[in-house]
This record gives C-alpha cells, sequence and structure tokens, in this order.
C-alpha cells in the first residue's frame, strides 16, 4: 500500500495535472524577479484578493514565452498560477500585461522611487492575506508618478499610507495624553510608544511635526497621490514628516528599507539645481 502511495505520487509530481490542482487568477503588480534554475524565475507579486504571491515561471528565460515580458518588476498583470497543498510556491501558467510601468523612461530618481515603493510593499503585504487597499495604494503611485506628480510629496503620501494601512501609525487628530487638538499647532511623535503628544504633554520632546506637516498630513489623508503630490511639499515640512514615518517604518519593519537609502543618495545627489528638489 506504502509503495503504492509513492509510486502514485511520483507520477503525480512529474505530470502535474493543472485541472487537479486548485488554480488561482487574481489582477497583480510584480514586485520582484529572481533567477532559480537556469531557465526559470521565481516571481513575487501583490494582488488584491490573494495578497502576496510568490510563483515559478518555468523555462521562461528559454523558450521565449509569450507571457514572459510581463512578468517584470513594476507591471500591473492578470496572473493565473496553480499551487499544491503545502507548497510555498505557485506554478505560473499564464500571464497577461495590463499595464507596463517598466518600459518607460523614468529618471534615475522616479525609478529608485518605484523601487522604494515595490521593496516596501513586499515588506508589508502577507500571504494569503487579502490586500486591496495596499495594492491599489502601489497602483495609485505608480500612476501618479506616471502623470509626473511631484517626487517628495508623492514619497510622504506613499509612506504615510502604506503606514496607516499596516496600522502602525498613530492616530494624530488629538493629544495622546489631554486629548487637546493638535491638528493647527501640530505636535511631537513619541516612536517607542506610538503617541502623539501636545506641547505641553511631551515637554517637547519627540519628533517634532510643525502646524505645515500637520496639515500636508489631513491633505494626506483626504486625497489621492496623484492630488497631493501635484502641488510642491514644503521643504521643512517634507523633512519633519519623512522622519517620522522613515522612524515608524524602521521600527516596524526591523531594518531601514536598502532602496530608500539609494534613493536618498540619488536625491542628494541631484541637488539643489535639479528640477524635481527645486520644485519640491
Ligand atoms: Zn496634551
Amino acid at each position: 500500500m506504502g509503495g503504492r502511495h509513492c509510486a502514485l505520487q511520483a507520477f503525480y509530481i512529474i505530470v502535474p495535472d493543472p485541472k487537479a490542482m486548485p488554480i488561482f487568477e487574481d489582477e497583480a503588480i510584480v514586485l520582484r524577479q529572481y533567477p532559480l534554475a537556469e531557465s526559470d524565475v521565481i516571481v513575487v507579486c501583490i494582488a488584491p484578493e490573494l495578497g502576496k504571491i510568490r510563483a515559478v515561471a518555468h523555462g521562461i528565460k528559454k523558450t521565449k514565452s509569450r507571457f514572459a515580458g510581463s512578468l517584470e518588476p513594476l507591471n500591473h498583470i492578470r496572473i493565473v498560477f496553480y499551487n499544491r497543498e503545502g507548497r510555498e510556491l505557485g506554478t505560473i501558467q499564464h500571464a497577461e500585461l495590463i499595464h507596463s510601468y517598466s518600459n518607460k523612461f523614468w529618471s534615475l530618481d522616479y525609478l529608485f522611487a518605484l523601487t522604494f515603493f515595490t521593496e516596501l510593499a513586499q515588506a508589508l503585504v502577507q500571504e494569503n492575506q487579502p490586500s486591496p487597499a495596499l495594492f491599489r495604494l502601489l497602483l495609485a503611485a505608480m500612476r501618479a508618478g506616471e502623470k509626473k506628480a511631484l517626487l517628495l510629496p508623492l514619497l510622504r503620501y506613499f509612506e504615510v499610507w502604506c503606514l496607516k494601512l499596516s496600522g502602525f501609525l498613530p492616530a494624530f487628530a488629538a493629544c495622546s495624553v489631554c486629548g487637546g487638538n493638535i491638528r493647527e499647532e501640530g505636535f511631537f511623535a513619541r516612536i517607542q510608544e506610538g503617541t502623539v503628544l501636545c506641547a505641553d504633554c511631551s515637554s517637547r520632546k519627540g519628533i517634532f511635526i510643525g502646524a505645515a506637516a500637520s496639515s500636508a498630513l489631513q491633505r494626506i489623508m483626504t486625497r489621492s497621490p496623484e492630488d497631493f503630490a501635484a502641488s510642491p511639499l514644503e521643504a521643512e515640512a517634507g523633512r519633519q514628516i519623512e522622519r517620522w514615518t522613515q522612524e515608524l517604518l524602521e521600527q516596524n519593519l526591523g531594518s531601514p528599507l536598502k532602496s530608500y537609502g539609494i534613493l536618498k543618495e540619488i536625491i542628494t545627489l541631484q541637488g539643489a539645481g535639479s528640477n524635481s528638489k527645486a520644485k519640491n
């Protein structure tokens, strides 16, 4: 009996019948692609209903498969894959390009901003956990980038909403201690405690979010990325929000994201004379 079972199982592995396995279909954004074997690649995607997908595309480097081009990072696709029970990796059966964000002539700063977006999305999305809001956020941020939204406000928008959707962003309408209104005057944020305090309760200790930054945060909450990143963000307000969001991300992810370090260097190198810096 045991031997027969093994034989059947071996047969099952060699000639998989996709009809006998659960097949999944969803739209997705490709976050990452890396080689597995000589002609196989693994792709990591975010999908609204399926959350994080990790699946293999077999033989795509060898056979010039018709869907190979659709599996580039930053592409918005429709994906069909099957997954044997207990297996971590699915097998891609079909992929169809909806829209390519990878074939654009991105300037270096925007390209690394999108890389940062996908790295952050990958760090936050979980397998088998529907993530429609995070998926829509990433898609909307890529679309805004394509429509030449201003880079720095777009970065802050994306970080704030990633934190919000992951439950890492403290509510910032009222002081965590006295309940006083902090919208107008700004506040001091404490990273470890996850609190926001008015000037009196904080003894002015913590990350300072001034009036302009606080007002920008309110706008982020109520506008689309395209809309918010259509106007420049005041430089000091941008720096205050960046410090808060980056420290919250680092605390909750355990380490800073590599792509953000590179992006920061590029933005700094471009200097005060560049278009995006001057406008942002
Ligand atoms: Zn207070």
